[in-house]
């Protein structure tokens, strides 16, 4: 999964989404929730090794710093973020290796409450910040996106094969992982993500 380039790994983020399929809501079921002023509560959980468990407040802190610019900056200035305990969404970080997902509960086919789960490390690798960040974005762009022609459970099907900073909602996601430095992932979600999201005329 790690291609070698001549200065900096380029790091096939792996930890690509499993959408629940079954639990989605189709295309034609209005989202109830807004991109434009979204709340999210974060918070951690209960699995994780001793190192991860004692790592994860500092990543929530960290992560609850840096989501609301974060999603400002995706949205091209056009979505709002705060951190709320009674938000729109739950995010739950998870210590442990997995599939990070955003599970969404129907009742008589309407949306009663969405989860989302980050992992927070990827086998044995403990993730970055930087990949949560980008994780949390993308798990977040599953409320609206991305449904209908040119995509594949969620996602869109043309992958870049290199690294791009703009789109979000690829699976899987590139990130360009130089040692000693932050990695950079893709931080912009794309004009037809925006449009799906609602965030744009389509
Ligand atoms: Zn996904």
């Amino acid at each position: 999964m790690v291609k070698a380039a001549a200065f900096a790994l380029m790091l096939i983020f792996s930890s690509s989404c499993g959408v629940i399929a079954s639990l989605r809501p189709g295309p034609t079921i209005v989202p109830l929730i807004s991109a434009t002023f979204l709340s999210v509560h974060l918070f951690i959980g209960e699995n994780g090794d001793a190192q991860e468990k004692a790592r994860l407040p500092e990543l929530r802190d960290s992560l609850a710093g840096a989501l609301p610019t974060a999603w400002a900056t995706a949205t091209g200035g056009r979505g709002k973020l705060a951190l709320r305990t009674d938000g729109d969404i739950d995010v739950e970080l998870d210590g442990t290796g997995g599939t990070s997902a955003l599970t969404q509960h129907k009742l008589g086919g309407r949306v009663v409450s969405r989860t989302i789960a980050v992992h927070t490390m990827e086998g044995s690798r403990r993730l970055s910040v930087a990949e949560l960040l980008v994780t949390t974005l993308h798990e977040l762009g599953h409320i609206w996106c991305c449904y209908g022609p040119g995509t594949t459970d969620g996602h869109w099907s043309d992958t870049p094969t290199g690294f791009s900073s703009v789109g979000l909602m690829y699976s899987p996601m590139t990130c360009t992982v130089t040692p000693g430095i932050d990695p950079v992932c893709p931080s912009v979600f794309s004009d037809r993500e925006l449009a799906e999201m609602h965030l744009t005329s389509p």
